[in-house]
């Protein structure tokens, strides 16, 4: 809410639960319309047969909270086997240790986390600890940072979009506690050049986060389709830790994710412990207090349910989509693609046209856009479920840009603002 709205009381009576659905109903009219492709972001498509193993599963267990393993076992058993399930995929042994966090954002701070706390005991001669990521990294790397006192130093990337290992050493200084890199990061939907970064790391036996929350269930069945992947998972030495989003590419309900650690010495520092409460001694991995039982539960049931065969047909429904939609975009003359996608995640523009232009006139023809800030353009980010409007999107495309180069279409104004 902001300030300055008028405000809102719980009404005095109750009111039936029939006239709320009407009433919920009619307020999400405005909404995107996600189950026709209209928003490549956000909602994730992996068909409605999965789509309702994700939610059957979270309705199951709707009630059942992740705090307590003591309670609820089920739900202990699945968080635990979400996690060796996922660092199997990931190519760690039986020491990796990790949970399921709310999402992408909560499993990066714990990263972040890990390497502050094990930094104090490692290099305790830091005082204003520091790292280093390329300009490309998740937003959550700042908001960590800010909350655990860490300096953030985002390194540009070249002409190609991509970083540079060197210049990523170049900006780390004895203060310098961690180095992280993004398989793939959101903006260009390119793998960093994670073996150089970590071995960068690995040599001053500092921390190396693998912010994977895009690719960690992707890349893996890219890979058994015969594609070249730069090596991002614990094969990589140097690696400490990595997060992967079960509520992305993983297919489960949103607010999973997960956070893995390459063994219990670093596992270790993600751990919170109180025990001056009056209530007893407070335990938790996570940032989290209660978790939801339905996210839990959801991730182990899509797990299950995809298999292998499963993840890798999704994965090759979503490139194909994406080659279309490549084709069909570098067609049209003037156009290009910002760098060398590695995954379903691209953004791409023309120096020739007013990009906010054309942006306005896809929405005005029904697409949620998400402006790309540099170079201006427009950022997908595509699922398995969006291959049958591949073609409505590039006609509507050529018809924007027909429009913009006639002098017809008009910007409304709008800038590079995520959401
Ligand atoms: C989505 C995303 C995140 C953050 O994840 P949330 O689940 O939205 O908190 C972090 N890194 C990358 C590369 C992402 O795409």
């Amino acid at each position: 809410m902001s300030a300055g709205t008028p405000s809102v009381e719980i009404p005095r009576h109750g009111r039936r639960s029939e006239e709320l659905w009407g009433e919920m109903d009619a307020a999400r009219e405005s909404d995107v319309a996600w189950h026709s492709g209209r928003v490549a972001a956000l909602v994730y498509l992996p068909g409605d047969d999965v789509a309702q193993v994700a939610r059957e599963a979270y309705l199951r267990f709707f009630s059942e909270n992740g705090l307590s393993a003591r309670a609820f076992p089920s739900l202990a058993r699945f968080e635990d086997e979400v996690v060796r399930m996922t660092a199997t995929l990931l190519h760690g042994d039986e020491h990796v240790v990790g949970n399921i966090t709310s999402g992408g954002t909560e499993s990066i701070v714990l990263g972040l986390k890990i390497a502050r706390d094990k930094a104090r005991v490692d290099q305790p001669q830091i005082a204003q600890p520091q790292m280093v990521v390329p300009e490309t990294a998740h937003p959550a790397f700042n908001k960590g940072a800010h909350l655990l006192g860490i300096e953030v130093v985002r390194v540009p990337v070249g002409t190609d979009f991509r970083v540079r290992a060197a210049d990523i050493e170049a900006a780390m200084t004895e203060n310098t506690i961690l180095v992280a890199g993004s398989a793939p990061n959101y903006p260009y939907g390119m793998v960093d050049p994670i073996p150089e970064m970590a071995a960068l790391a690995a040599e001053r036996g500092i921390s190396f986060h693998v912010d994977a929350c895009i690719g960690g269930f992707f890349l893996p069945f890219l890979e058994r389709l015969g594609n070249q992947v730069i090596p991002f998972d614990f094969r990589v030495p140097g690696v400490t830790t990595i997060s992967a989003d079960l509520h992305k590419y993983g297919f489960a309900a949103r607010g999973a994710s997960t956070i893995l650690c390459r063994n219990d010495e670093i596992g270790q520092y993600r751990i919170t412990t109180f025990t001056d409460w009056p209530a007893g001694t407070y335990s938790t991995p996570t940032m989290a207090g209660s978790r939801p039982g339905g996210a839990i539960a959801s991730a182990w049931a899509v797990m299950q349910y995809l298999g292998e065969d499963g993840y890798t047909r999704l994965t090759e429904q979503a490139m194909d989509a994406t080659r279309r939609l490549i084709d069909g975009v570098t067609e049209i003359p003037g156009f290009e693609i910002y760098g060398e996608p590695d995954t379903s995640v691209l953004a791409f523009g023309s120096p020739d046209y007013d990009m906010a232009a054309v942006a306005t006139e896809m929405e005005r023809r029904g697409w949620f856009v998400h402006i790309q800030r540099y170079p201006a353009g427009i950022h997908l980010m595509l699922s398995p479920g969006h291959a049958p409007f591949i073609d409505d999107y590039l006609a509507d495309l050529r018809e924007a840009v027909a429009l913009v180069a006639r002098g017809e279409g008009t910007s409304d104004g709008r800038e590079a603002v995520y959401g």
